[in-house]
């Protein structure tokens, strides 16, 4: 049967792409991902889910040549990240409250499976 979690990570993170795509002065082949970003990937992966993921050999250890190679629901900050919401003015009413209900049932379903992640998301 599919995993709720994994489903939902993954409308998550091709919401929050097609944001930064749209919104994102910044974009660019590795965005703004950083080293730090992947450890706690690697941390929330292997606690909650037993898997060990691989280094790419990139400095940004799990970027590959077209992206991150890392499945959405065990990269969980990033698949939800979207600066301008997070960090910014936002984009919107609309948007703000569509990213604002996703994010809730996101983290609903993680506590649900106990999966909810140490770091902020
Ligand atoms: S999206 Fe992937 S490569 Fe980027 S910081 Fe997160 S885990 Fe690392
Ligand atoms: S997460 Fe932030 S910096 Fe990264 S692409 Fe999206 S808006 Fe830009």
């Amino acid at each position: 049967m599919a995993d709720a979690l994994v489903i939902l990570y993954q409308k998550a993170a091709e919401v929050t792409r097609k944001l930064c795509d749209q919104h994102c002065q910044n974009r660019g082949p590795n965005h703004c991902c950083q080293a730090k970003y992947c450890e706690d990937t690697r941390e929330f992966a292997r606690k909650h889910y037993g898997v060990e993921l691989q280094d790419t050999g990139h400095e940004i250890p799990f970027m590959g040549p077209a992206g991150c190679t890392v499945a959405p629901h065990l990269r969980p900050a990033c698949s939800l990240h979207i600066c301008p919401i997070q960090w910014g003015k936002g984009l919107g009413p609309e948007i703000d409250a569509a990213y604002l209900r996703m994010h809730c049932e996101v983290l609903k379903e993680a506590r649900a499976q106990g999966k909810v992640p140490e770091f902020s998301v």
